[in-house]
């Protein structure tokens, strides 16, 4: 029987083990941490019963995943659950840019820049399953759809700060600054529409979901088809160097690429280890999770009912913001994501005490403290927040890279937004999950197509060694 070790029980460790077993394949998953799932890890934090996502949250490229979709999820335990309004970006003036998962709806808000939103969404999101079978994929590659990705990769080509002077309403042009900030990457660069045109395009057709009982329930679930198919994961260890594991035919690691490095010395190729070592990481994230009495008293009520509520004023200022981030300054008023899952997923409360998720974007390995600007800038559209504070607990940037090693500086995106590294990580190759050395890839978010609980960087990576092995695909 044809053996594998997996390094990592992230979304993508456990996608690619998930295939590999589905394929017939012996799989040991081994995991640092005590617990499994990577960035899916959701637990208690102040008070008990309450559960607070401790990495990701909103997921609506994971519900767009078709790896993923591929899944029976209900039946292994994970069921998405949707908000009233997917996105709120609230404005000094009181008002906010709303986001829906209709695209119509999202429209009617918008006034004069209604027509537009739908015009590039209605037409992104025609075929989205389409569109994602070809930019969820390495570049090097021939596009099965190749007017569909050329509309989508010529408005993500373009700055995001461009794309903002499409929309003539402060509340369209801060929507979609909020959303482009997901990049992590100063907005005035190249391809810095990439990330928040496809979380817009999955959003509009799956919506801004949550995973009931938290974003734990999605590693839970890929750990449970893991088992069912005769795998295992194993927690608290931590591997240091290939040689010290058992051998087995195929060796997948969901982790960056300068711990692969560690971890395959030598044997790595030299040009292989060399773009590995200079593989770039962007700004990091301080996060602070709150447990609150009552809901936020946003200014703007709509605010009220979003999943996700986006921070950081007009999108002059979300730009301005970033780019300081991106240079190493930490700004007064930081762009910040507040996470209001509980509004879906009302398992998460104990009574009328709520979790809130709260992070905001700091310069890479960001040593100070950003919760007064976390608090301050809650503050600024939602008067009173404070009052109804209960109990923080806050992961600073630098504790993020400890609590998972994958997040280098803080960086939660394993790895920087930059274009080339957009276009081709962890290195410019056909095959970027090929390690150089024959049996070994990499499969974290480090590779394409990037960052999130989609598990895509996983499947990706085992297809390629099961294709190395000519074992066929599961059916
Ligand atoms: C604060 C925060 C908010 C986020 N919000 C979202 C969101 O809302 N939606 C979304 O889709 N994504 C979000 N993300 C990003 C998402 O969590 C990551 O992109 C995703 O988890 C990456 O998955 P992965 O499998 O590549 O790696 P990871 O999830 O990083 O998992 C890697 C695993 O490998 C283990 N590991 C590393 N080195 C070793 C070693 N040497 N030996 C053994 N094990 C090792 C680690 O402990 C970890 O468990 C967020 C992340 C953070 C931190």
């Amino acid at each position: 029987m044809t053996t594998a070790t997996v390094v990592g029980s992230g979304p993508n460790g456990l996608a690619a083990a998930v295939h590999l077993a589905r394929s017939g394949v012996d799989v040991t998953v081994l995991e640092a941490a005590d617990t499994i799932g990577g960035g899916t890890r959701s637990a208690e934090a102040i008070v008990p019963g309450l559960i607070h996502d401790q990495c990701s949250a909103v997921h609506p490229v994971a519900a767009a995943s078709p790896f993923l979709r591929g899944l029976d999820l209900e039946a292994l335990g994970l069921r998405w659950c949707a908000p009233v309004v997917d996105c709120a970006h609230p404005l000094d003036d009181g008002s906010a840019g709303l986001l829906y998962r209709s695209i119509a709806q999202t429209a009617a808000g918008l006034g004069g820049d209604g027509a537009r939103w739908s015009r590039l969404f209605g037409a992104l999101t025609a075929d989205l399953d389409a569109l994602f079978e070809d930019i969820t994929q390495p570049l090097l590659r021939v596009p099965r759809h190749p007017l569909l990705t050329a509309r989508f990769g010529a408005v993500s080509a373009t700055p995001a700060t461009v794309v903002g002077r499409f929309w003539r309403s402060e509340q369209a042009r801060a929507l979609w600054a909020g959303v482009a900030a997901h990049a992590f990457w100063r907005l005035d660069s190249p391809m810095s529409s990439a990330v928040g045109l496809m979380i817009l395009a999955a959003g509009h057709q799956y919506g801004w979901v949550v995973a009931e009982g938290g974003s734990q329930a999605i590693a839970d679930a890929l750990v449970a088809d893991v088992t069912a198919h005769g795998g295992r994961v194993e927690t608290g260890i931590r591997v240091r160097s290939a040689a010290e594991l058992p051998p087995a035919d195929l060796l997948l690691l969901d982790v960056s690429p300068s711990i692969a490095a560690d971890i395959l010395g030598d044997r790595l190729p030299r040009r292989v280890a060399r773009a590995y070592r200079r593989y770039r990481h962007g700004p990091g994230a301080f996060k602070v999770d709150f447990a609150i009495e009552g809901d936020v008293p946003w200014r703007a009520p709509a605010a009220g009912d979003a999943g996700t509520v986006h921070l950081g004023g007009d999108a002059r200022e979300v730009f301005d913001s970033e780019l300081a981030v991106h240079r190493g300054r930490m700004p007064e008023r930081p762009f910040v994501l507040v996470g209001q899952q509980y509004l879906a997923d009302p398992s998460r409360s104990v009574g009328e005490v709520h979790p809130l998720w709260t992070y905001a974007h700091v310069p890479h390995g960001y040593t100070g403290d950003a919760t007064e600007a976390i608090v301050a800038q809650i503050e600024r559209f939602a008067p009173g927040f404070s009052e109804q504070v209960v109990g923080t607990a806050v992961r600073s940037a630098t504790e993020m890279s400890v609590y998972n090693p994958n997040f280098v500086g803080g960086d939660i995106l394993s790895g920087a937004s930059s274009p080339l590294q957009l276009l081709f990580r962890p290195r410019v190759a056909r095959d970027p999950y090929f390690t150089g050395i024959p049996g070994i890839y990499l499969c974290s978010a480090s590779t394409p197509p990037g960052a999130g609980a989609h598990g895509l960087c996983g499947l990706n990576a085992a297809t390629r060694a099961l294709a190395a092995l000519g074992i066929p695909r599961p059916a």
